[in-house]
């Protein structure tokens, strides 16, 4: 298999916690961890560079109630995207794929930090760079943290990888029959219309300001970020 297989040379996976957990009681689903892993080797076979964000939502989303300072929970949810990052890690690396954690609030006994020029050594080193910790500030989320790593390392598209969800609708598909699958949407649109609800504005915003194509496919079957990389007809393309 060459080279010219591939649309993408690299790439900025955004996988929720969400989609790490789907079908298990615990915050971890190791069948779905593995498929994706697997994917991701096969992607790395035909040349793919790959940087990972990883979410934190499987362990921590919210607050306790209104009485929690969000600054907090928000921390919380940062270090749970570590959590994530390392069973990830840990997982690629039975595969024998060459993984790096780097985290945006230090924790140097586990991962290295994240400094943008050592992330480019690994990457043109063809290790896989997993971004845990999310851009390290609170209110922001993990979509922003992946558009702001996939400029830095100039990848070529976000893959921003949903679970119960295979692409941007009209209107929710779950609630109406005549939905409609849009294969290409302006960042303008996510910005205007928050139904289509996609990622959050502030991502999406810096998205459209940076020109980074984002490509929301869907996770379910991690076989996408196969046909992703191979520029096949799935999912939703948001660009200028
Ligand atoms: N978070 C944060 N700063 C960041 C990234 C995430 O404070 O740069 C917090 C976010 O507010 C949330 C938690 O970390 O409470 C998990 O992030 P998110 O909900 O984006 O995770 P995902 O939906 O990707 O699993």
């Amino acid at each position: 298999m060459g080279e010219q297989q591939i649309k993408y040379k690299r790439v900025l996976l955004k996988l929720s916690g969400e989609a790490l957990s789907k079908g298990v009681n615990g915050i971890l689903n190791y069948d779905i961890l593995k498929n994706i892993s697997q994917k991701i080797k096969i992607c790395i076979g035909i040349g793919v560079s790959f940087g990972i964000v990883v979410g934190g939502g499987n362990i921590w989303r919210g607050s306790f109630g209104k009485s929690m300072d969000p600054v907090r929970s928000d921390h919380m949810g940062m270090i749970a995207t570590v959590i994530n990052a390392l069973a990830l890690q840990d997982i690629l690396e039975s595969d024998g794929i060459d993984t790096r954690v780097m985290t945006a609030i230090e924790m140097n006994q586990v991962a290295e930090p994240y400094i943008r020029n050592k992330a480019l050594s690994h990457l043109n080193k063809g290790r896989v760079c997993i971004f845990a910790g999310g851009i390290g500030s609170p209110y922001f989320t993990n979509d922003t943290a992946a558009v702001l790593r996939a400029a830095e390392i100039r990848a070529d598209v976000v893959l921003l990888a949903k679970n119960n969800a295979d692409a941007v609708y009209d209107k929710d598909p779950n609630k109406f029959l005549d939905a409609h699958k849009l294969t290409d949407v302006k960042y303008q649109n996510i910005l205007i219309d928050k139904n289509l609800g996609v990622m959050d504005t502030t991502a999406a915003s810096f998205s459209m300001n940076n020109d980074i194509p984002i490509w929301i496919i869907g996770i379910d079957d991690p076989e996408n970020i196969v046909k992703a990389v191979k520029g096949e007809n799935i999912g939703t393309l948001i660009q200028s």
